[in-house]
């Protein structure tokens, strides 16, 4: 893997350069806490020192809403257009996110294949960037603190400079357009790099043992702490649409007045929601809160082990963040294994 610095210095003038590979996008801010990733012009409208913005990268690749084709009585039904050749490249990714969508191309790229999230994935050029965990961070448990792929080029900071390693031929391209910006890696710049990630790891608070959890849940099966959380939890699917690893979608078809016309569109969806297991005839697979919430942790934390061999789950702490509930995963972990009484 290639490695060359950038100092700090040349960060703006480097941004400037990587607009013309693509609408560039950042973590920028909305309001006085909130981030999101969204378009940005130059340095000074993106937030580096983040933790977390409101929704991951997927929002990129598999839309809110989307529309899958739009149809016609006459004429059958036809693609929606996109802007076919635009690119984008989107600055400040941090490893938890680009593990999130490593997991999301392992299931649209299964069986059968989502072509709607892998054309707009071939579009984007991630830039990543490390970051200090805050205590709702548990990516060095999940062992997603870190990356070696799914990225053109990852910024890590050694003070005054970035530690830039290329990940791809269009990661090379990028750094070779701005060659004069950059310079060789010296023994100091190793030093740091090293001596940075020592300290980056040292600063987790939150964690969560995973080794054998897929073991314990099947043995906590009737737990007490499903109950207990399913009092606590308001159903409003929150943790679903802020979650990196999330993917489910309810399909319904919107028609014109005259029914001729109409689309058939996807929206996001949560097996949180009350009627996520409703099926013809009334029945409801999963009315309790309780089986719902413990639903989503058996499919991140039993479920997609047993197919994928990894949990879907890269510690982002959003769950956490942004449940109006207060609902902590991992507190509800630890009290599964009875490393908190109640
Ligand atoms: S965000 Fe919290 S309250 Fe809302 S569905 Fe998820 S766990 Fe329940
Ligand atoms: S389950 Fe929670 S901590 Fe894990 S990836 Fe989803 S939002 Fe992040």
């Amino acid at each position: 893997m290639r490695i060359v610095i950038l100092p700090k210095e040349n960060l703006a003038e480097f941004i400037g350069h990587l607009r013309s590979f693509g609408e560039l996008h950042a973590p920028t801010k909305r309001g006085e806490k909130s981030l999101v990733f969204a378009p940005v012009s130059d340095l000074s409208e993106i937030e580096l020192n983040y933790t977390r913005t409101i929704l991951p990268l997927k929002k990129y690749f598999f839309k809110a809403t989307d529309v899958m084709f739009n149809f016609c009585a006459e004429k059958g039904y036809e693609l929606p257009v996109e802007e076919a050749d635009k690119k984008y490249v989107i600055f400040g990714v941090h490893p938890c996110e680009i593990h999130g969508l490593k997991i999301l191309d392992l299931v649209f790229g299964g069986k059968y294949v989502d072509t709607y999230y892998f054309a707009r994935r071939s579009k984007v050029a991630i830039i990543g960037l490390d970051c200090i965990p805050d205590d709702l961070c548990f990516c060095r448990s999940t062992g997603t603190d870190f990356v070696d792929t799914g990225f053109d080029l990852f910024l890590s900071d050694i003070g005054d400079s970035y530690l830039v390693r290329v990940g791809t031929s269009l990661g090379d391209d990028m750094v070779r357009a701005a060659d004069s910006l950059f310079r060789q890696v010296k023994k100091e710049d190793r030093e740091a790099y090293k001596r940075n990630s020592v300290q980056r790891r040292d600063s987790f608070q939150a964690e969560i043992q995973l080794q054998d959890l897929p073991g314990i849940m099947d043995l906590e099966y009737e737990s007490h702490v499903w109950e207990e959380v399913g009092e606590k939890c308001l159903s409003c699917g929150i943790c679903s649409m802020v979650c990196p690893t999330c993917y489910c979608y309810s399909v319904f078809d919107e028609l014109s007045l005259d029914g001729n016309t109409g689309q058939r569109k996807r929206i996001w969806d949560s097996c949180l929601f009350k009627d996520y297991a409703l099926v013809a005839g009334g029945h409801n697979f999963r009315a309790q809160r309780s089986s719902r919430v413990k639903n989503r942790y058996f499919h991140k934390q039993r479920g997609f082990v047993s197919q994928y061999g990894r949990p879907s789950c890269v510690g982002c702490g959003r769950c956490k963040a942004y449940c109006p509930a207060g609902i902590d995963i991992v507190e509800v972990i630890s009290k599964l294994r009875s490393e908190i009484r109640v």
